[in-house]
């Protein structure tokens, strides 16, 4: 028998709270270097697990006593079944660079974080397959498989700390889904312990198994509340001979479709990104040092800009066609853009990046953001972003006391919106304002209300704008079936 207690975000499962005698077990699987706990005996300041229960925004704030850091698939799996006994919940930590708070507690729960798991399995470089624990770090992978000549088949701007299992937890998509698709095809193979302890060894490193149900596919995107990912197989796809980017200044976002259909029909097989950040993005990615700003007269008269890269077999092909594309959009009767900055070598390259990947970064040093990681058909861009505005100033919060800023910046090839704003404090008239303002909003266009971020705690209330009953009710009979106890990050996707 379970018992219910009501709690801000709803009703919940009762847990265990970790006590003396599970540190006593947990020091039988974990060497004491392992086991962070302010639980007595061990008994450490509560700053010190501060780093594992706030989130990277300083929005979500959880308060475990104890947070785990095992090093095998065996002590993960001992740890889920003592805490299944037990009736402790368990919020599985990657990087903690989510952001809609679904890698830190909302109560008390225990930390198992995959940091420690932190080894290459394999790496076959004819296949480009790679097998590497949970806890591998993005750019550690990405450094890994360079000398092979191969990349990520992900990359996104908190590579130097978020996972590969965390990525795969999340589903996460980022700067390269354009060309290499999503995790839910480069994904060969997982390894999961599952709520009760059992390990689910799907490590399968082919390219064609079609044997019945592909039960990987429902860990990717599950955000830990069906298991804890202890190992991937991933598809890394060969590195591109030549790459190239250029950053476009566009008078109007009007232009923004028509650019993307003649960018994409000129630069056909070598197009790899096409990213859009609008005016107060790039002056605020500026602002906090990210990337080298362009010159005034570059900027003069841009209302938004685009970030295209091509990834191409022969540099000399890729660069005549970038070049005829630029002096076709220059020299079109009403031309779609006002300039074009191509970078010229490496530092250049990673410095128009920059600009567009830094500006996750530089919204965070701004202020305090509402993250909405949206899809909408790509016109409908501005309007969302322009409304957003208006409404919030219709409810007397635009200012530099409440919401400083409203932007729009993301992956415009996937459709994928990232609209911010940037307040001088997290309150609860200005999360009033926003939803369901937002949902509805996405909802009216028939969007998704979580294009690659995830539901995480923020947005289980919000789910049905983009998932009908049938859906949800499946979903919870799967979380049901893998999770009887409801153990595994309670209050995460599902409410
Ligand atoms: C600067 C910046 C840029 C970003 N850019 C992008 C982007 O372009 N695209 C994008 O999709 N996201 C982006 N994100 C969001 C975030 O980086 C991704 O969601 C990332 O995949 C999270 O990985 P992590 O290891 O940090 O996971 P965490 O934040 O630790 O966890 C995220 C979720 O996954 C679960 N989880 C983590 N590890 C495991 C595991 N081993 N097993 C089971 N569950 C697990 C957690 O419980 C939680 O629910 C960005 C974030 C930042 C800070």
């Amino acid at each position: 028998m379970s018992r219910f207690i009501r709690h801000c975000t709803g009703w919940r499962r009762l847990y265990s709270s970790v006590g003396a005698s599970d540190i006593d077990h947990f020091k039988s699987i974990l060497p004491p270097a392992a086991i962070l706990s302010t639980v007595s005996p061990s008994a450490l300041p509560s700053a010190e697990l501060d780093p594992y229960n706030n989130d990277w925004m300083g929005k979500y704030h959880g308060s475990a006593t104890t947070v785990l850091r095992p090093k095998t698939t065996q002590q993960v799996s001992d740890i889920v079944r003592w805490c299944a006994s037990r009736n402790i919940a368990i919020v599985p930590q990657g990087g903690n660079t989510g952001l809609v708070g679904g890698s830190v507690p909302l109560h008390d729960e225990l930390i198992v974080s995959l940091a420690n798991m932190n080894t290459v399995r394999s790496f076959d470089p004819v296949s480009g397959i790679l097998v590497a624990d949970a806890g591998c770090i993005l750019q550690s992978l990405t450094d890994y498989v360079a000398p092979h000549n191969h990349i990520m088949p992900i990359d996104l701007g908190a590579k130097g700390s978020c996972h590969i299992g965390g990525n795969v937890a999340t589903n996460a998509g980022g700067l390269r889904l354009l060309r290499y698709g999503s995790l839910h095809g480069s994904v060969l193979g997982l390894e999961v312990v599952l709520p009760d302890g059992t390990i689910l060894d799907q490590l399968t490193t082919l390219r064609k198994d079609n044997t019945g149900y592909d039960l990987k596919q429902l860990f990717i995107g599950a955000e830990g509340t069906l298991g804890i990912i202890t190992a991937v197989s991933v598809l890394t796809p060969p590195s591109p001979q030549a790459s190239n980017n250029v950053i476009l200044a566009l008078p109007h976002f009007d232009n923004v479709l028509p650019l993307y259909k003649t960018v994409k029909r000129q630069l056909s097989e070598i197009l790899s990104a096409f990213e859009f950040i609008d005016r107060t993005a790039y002056d605020l990615a500026v602002k906090h040092g990210q990337g080298r700003a362009l010159s005034d007269e570059d900027v003069d008269g841009a209302a938004c800009f685009v970030l295209v890269e091509t990834s191409g077999g022969r540099r000399e092909h890729d660069e005549e066609k970038l070049t005829d594309l630029l002096t076709s959009l220059l020299e079109a009767d009403s031309p779609l853009i006002n300039t074009g900055v191509l970078s010229q070598n490496p530092a250049q390259f990673s410095s128009l990046w920059a600009l567009r990947e830094g500006v996750t970064e530089a919204v965070s040093k701004e202020g305090k953001a509402y993250k909405y990681d949206i899809s909408i058909p790509l016109a409908s861009f501005k309007d969302v972003v322009d409304a957003t505005r208006e409404h919030l100033r219709s409810k007397g919060l635009l200012g530099d006391h409440a919401v400083k800023h409203v932007l729009g910046y993301g992956h415009v090839g996937d459709g994928n919106l990232h609209l911010n704003i940037i307040a001088a404090a997290y309150t609860q008239e200005i999360q009033d304002a926003l939803e369901p303002f937002v949902y509805e909003l996405v909802a009216s266009y028939r969007g998704s209300i979580s294009a690659e971020h995830g539901i995480g705690a923020m947005k289980t209330h919000a789910l049905h704008y983009s998932k009908n009953d049938v859906s949800i009710e499946w979903m919870k009979k799967i979380k049901a079936l893998f999770d009887p106890l409801g153990i595994m990050n309670p209050g995460k996707v599902l409410e």
